[in-house]
């Protein structure tokens, strides 16, 4: 590895030890359930399952996609699991969550891209803990997104969050199955139907972005109406996968926050270890309580 490439101290990650992080792992495994926590190797799941904080991933672990920054197995994936959306109420019910997120592997096999079991995901939520808040992070629906977008906020998540990963130049190698602007739109669409559903996007910085580009991203999600921002360091799961740039400075990430919030955010994360879901419950109560 040359030395520039080594990750930097600022990257430090407790090893996933405790009792929490035990639970949980037994807690999914009873459920059947996936998490976007393990699948995608994310550097946080000691601090976030220690705190029994973790991100269910619906719809199975296989993805028929293959994004370059991406750990989750490709493939063709199992058929949807009925018991699914039970399930997820009761590992919300079980862990206490007041806050839950809920993310998928992309399905372009489905008929309509998976947008139901969102739908009925966030029924049974509903249903078993109705104090939870949802936040649904959500694939494009390539083609299909009309109707699923318009599904699913009849269903009426807190807030609807579609990751744009990274600037336009870079989809054609980082995200190739998707489309930069169609991204934006779905967002813009969702704040359309239901003004009062928070919209929340993010990307990863690493990639060999330029501070330019960011800022322009900034602006077109502000144009399309996106309340929250998360940005972090893009970390490379294995050495298949995009290598990593660059490694943004913490001084770096909070330059990009205080620019973020002047181009009127109503909330910001960005940091090396910061992801979609980090903290997302606390930074979403402490916002509400503004
Ligand atoms: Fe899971 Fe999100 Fe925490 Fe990572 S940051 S461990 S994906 S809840
Ligand atoms: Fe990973 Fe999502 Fe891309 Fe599938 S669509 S490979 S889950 S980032």
């Amino acid at each position: 590895v040359p030395p520039k490439m080594r990750k930097p101290d600022w990257i430090r990650v407790k090893a996933p030890v405790s009792e929490g992080y035990a639970e949980t792992k037994k807690l999914m495994r009873s459920l059947n359930l996936a998490t976007v926590c393990e699948e995608a190797a994310c550097p946080n799941i000691g601090e976030c399952w220690t705190k029994k904080h973790a991100t269910v991933m619906i719809l199975g672990d296989t993805c028929t996609r293959a994004c370059a920054f991406c750990n989750v197995k490709t493939g063709m994936p199992r058929s949807v699991d009925p018991l699914e959306p039970e399930h997820v109420a009761t590992a919300a019910a079980e862990l206490g969550l007041e806050h839950i997120v809920i993310t998928s592997v992309d399905r372009d096999d489905l008929p309509d891209g998976g947008a139901g079991q969102f739908v009925k995901v966030i029924e049974a939520l509903r249903r078993n803990t109705p104090t939870t808040t949802i936040e649904i992070l959500t694939p494009d629906f390539r083609n299909k997104h009309e109707a699923a977008i318009e599904a699913i906020v009849e269903a009426r998540p807190d807030v609807f969050n579609h990751n744009l990963e990274t600037v336009p130049r870079l989809y054609p190698t980082i995200r190739p199955g998707a489309r930069y602007y169609a991204s934006l739109r779905l967002l813009e669409m969702v704040k359309k139907l239901d003004p009062s559903i928070f919209t929340k996007s993010g990307i990863m910085v690493g990639l060999g972005e330029q501070r330019l580009e960011v800022h322009q991203v900034m602006d077109d999600m502000r144009s399309a109406d996106i309340d929250f921002l998360t940005m972090g360091q893009y970390l490379q799961p294995t050495p298949k996968h995009a290598k990593v740039e660059e490694f943004v400075t913490p001084d770096a990430f909070k330059a990009y926050a205080s620019i973020a919030r002047a181009k009127g955010f109503l909330q910001v994360a960005a940091s090396p270890l910061t992801r979609s879901s980090y903290h997302a419950g606390d930074d979403f109560n402490e916002m509400r309580a503004a």
